[in-house]
Parts: C-alpha cells; structure tokens; sequence
C-alpha cells in the first residue's frame, strides 16, 4: 500500500502494548509451569483477552512517546491487574481441551 508508505503509517506504534506484554511475562515466570498452560495459543488469547480491555496509547514521535511513557505509569496498576485476569480466565477456560 502506497499510502502507507507514503505516510510512514507503519511507524505508529500502541505503547500499551510493551508494558501488556512485559507484565504478562513478569506474572507468567511467577506461575510454576505446571499450574497452568503456557503453550503459545494460551499465551496469544492471554495477551487479546488483556490488550482489547486497555486503552490503546498510539504514538509516532519520540516526543509523544515520552508522553505516553509518563501517562502509561499511572496505568501500570491497572494493565497489571487486566494481565492477572487474563492469565486466570484463559487458563481456567483454554481454547484447546485441558490436558
Ligand atoms: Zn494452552
């Protein structure tokens, strides 16, 4: 798409998405592997099902990335506790039958 490339579209990036996905790894590695599943359609539904109840925070420019790195902060608690929850209602109800 031209258009795309003309405007350099792909550059815009949802920063909600690396702290999402840097705290569902942190609360993952706490979970003994054993627990619950960690194959990676567990861990994708895991990180939709946490991502779609966030607001996303797209930015182009270093300085907006800056922005959204100070707003994000005051987020972090809240993204923290959509991962949990996440982690709990995937793993309890996986897409795959429970081995
Ligand atoms: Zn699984």
């Amino acid at each position: 798409m031209a258009f795309i490339e003309d405007y350099r579209l792909d550059e815009i990036k949802n920063e909600v998405e690396e702290v999402a996905y840097k705290e569902l790894e942190t609360q993952l590695a706490k979970i003994p592997d054993e627990d619950i599943c960690k194959c990676i359609d567990c861990v994708q539904d895991m990180a939709c099902f946490a991502l779609n109840q966030i607001k996303p925070r797209y930015t182009v420019s270093l300085l907006g990335s800056l922005y959204t790195r100070v707003e994000t902060e005051s987020l972090i608690e809240d993204i923290s506790k959509v991962v949990a929850s996440s982690i709990q209602k995937i793993s309890q109800n996986p897409l795959h039958s429970k081995s």
